[in-house]
């Protein structure tokens, strides 16, 4: 059988990969970059956190859209399975913090050399060029255009182009293109697991200052209702903030309005608030000659003392031996609570993930075949699915490559 396979990202090597088991297969796999797997040569920060150590049913709670439209793919490639695979392909790996999965060199390169080597058997062909356009007639898919104007022909073809973030290593939304030439619907496209803009300048006053074991909530204003909680690091930019509890709250908002959700920090989550009292009380008694923004240094990052203090309401000039009960407690509120107004998400191109996409209902789910096209598949990011941030997004990549791979002779 003849197979074409755009897309040589984590789910189109995976799926050539299964694909070429079978001898009598001819596959094609075309990329549009050079070097295939570029994208996956910058996760986990160039360390490849490639998937996490859980059962199928966790894998189907961390994805937050559609995860239940993945059981038969995980069901058919386990996050165990691609532990097994790496391992046979000798990657040592270690598992971390969170069940995270990262392999023992702490290099992605290695991760994607092994899965180069296991996409690239005798029948497999890696092609570089850009695939345009699908060939379909009379509902069923018989090839690919490319750029440079040339026309493959195959009897199965599998859409493995990604997303739409990061497009520098070569996701720009192609397969959105080939999957509505296909007649497929695409579920609004935005931003997901992306830092957030602010509206309060300050954080570009704090730009680079990282703060690593805070715990957040985010509060949706108008219902007064908390929608997130976490723990963890996070990251002040010129825009606003970062870094991986940031990424996580933004999955969890759905309907992006600008000041509508309050990032909450509580800068001193060891501390309750009357420990958090007698510290301060501790540290001003020591220093009750200073005035307030030189007097707060053993308490808080230097960085983030003006601001904290301007969200007491204290004047930054004001002297310890002059500092009142409550403004006190306004110091208190304001490191226990410390406010930021979400503005929006940043641009999708700054995204880890996309969210949306093709929609889930026209593919079989046991195939990964499309409902409109017969013998068109899709695999990976291009799918509306998205899961947070651990290694599921790979593992996604994975299971539904595999599964599209695998179902071809169906
Ligand atoms: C900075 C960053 C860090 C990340 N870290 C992690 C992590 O540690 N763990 C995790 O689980 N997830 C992580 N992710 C998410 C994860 O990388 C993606 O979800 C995953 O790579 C999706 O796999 P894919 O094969 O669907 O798409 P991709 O990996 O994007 O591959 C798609 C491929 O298709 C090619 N292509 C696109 N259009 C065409 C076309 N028209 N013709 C030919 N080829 C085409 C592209 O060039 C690309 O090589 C991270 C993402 C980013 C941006």
């Amino acid at each position: 059988m003849k197979i074409i396979i755009v897309g040589a990202g984590a789910a189109g090597l995976m799926a050539a990969g299964v694909a070429a088991e079978n001898n009598e297969n001819e596959i094609l796999l075309i990329e549009r970059n050079a070097r295939p797997a570029r994208k996956l040569m910058i996760t986990g920060k160039g360390r490849c956190n490639v998937t996490n150590a859980c059962s199928n049913e966790e894998l189907v709670g961390a994805t937050y859209e559609n995860g239940r439209f993945l059981y038969s793919a995980f069901n058919a490639f386990s996050s165990w399975d691609t532990m097994d695979l790496l391992d046979k392909l000798g990657v040592p790996l270690k598992i971390e913090r969170g069940q995270r999965v990262f392999p023992v060199s702490d290099k992605a390169v290695d991760i994607v050399d092994a899965l180069v080597k296991y996409a690239l058997k005798k029948n497999v062909k890696l092609i570089n060029d850009r695939v345009e356009a699908l060939i379909i007639d009379g509902g069923k898919v018989l090839g690919v255009k490319t750029e440079s104007k040339k026309e493959f022909f195959a009897d199965k073809v599998i859409v493995a182009t990604g997303g739409k973030s990061y497009p520098l290593t070569g996701s720009t939304g192609d397969g959105y293109i080939l999957a509505k030439q296909a007649g497929h619907t695409i579920v609004p496209l935005r931003p997901s697991l992306v830092p957030f803009e602010v509206k309060e300048n300050c954080c570009a006053e704090m730009q680079g200052l990282s703060l690593k074991n805070v715990a957040i909530k985010v509060i949706d204003s108008y219902n007064k209702k908390n929608i997130y909680t976490d723990f963890g690091e996070m990251l002040f930019t010129h825009f606003g903030i970062s870094g991986p509890v940031v990424l996580s709250a933004s999955s969890h908002i759905k309907d992006m309005v600008p000041d509508r959700y309050e990032f909450v920090i509580d800068l001193k989550p060891a501390l309750d608030e009357q420990q958090l009292d007698a510290r301060i009380r501790r540290d001003f008694e020591e220093q009750s000659n200073k005035i307030i923004s030189n007097s707060l240094n053993k308490l808080l990052p230097l960085k983030m003392i003006p601001a904290v203090i301007e969200q007491s309401g204290i004047s930054p000039d004001c002297r310890i031996n002059q500092v009142t009960k409550e403004m006190r407690l306004s110091l208190l509120k304001a490191i226990k609570e410390f406010k930021l107004t979400i503005q929006g998400f940043r641009p999708i191109k700054e995204a880890i993930i996309t969210s949306g996409g093709v929609k889930v209902t026209e593919i079989n789910p046991k195939t990964m075949g499309s409902k409109l096209v017969s013998g068109l598949y899709f695999a990976g990011e291009v799918i509306d699915v998205s899961a947070y941030t651990g290694g599921f997004n790979l593992q996604i990549a994975f299971s539904t490559g595999y599964l599209a791979g695998k179902s071809l002779m169906y």
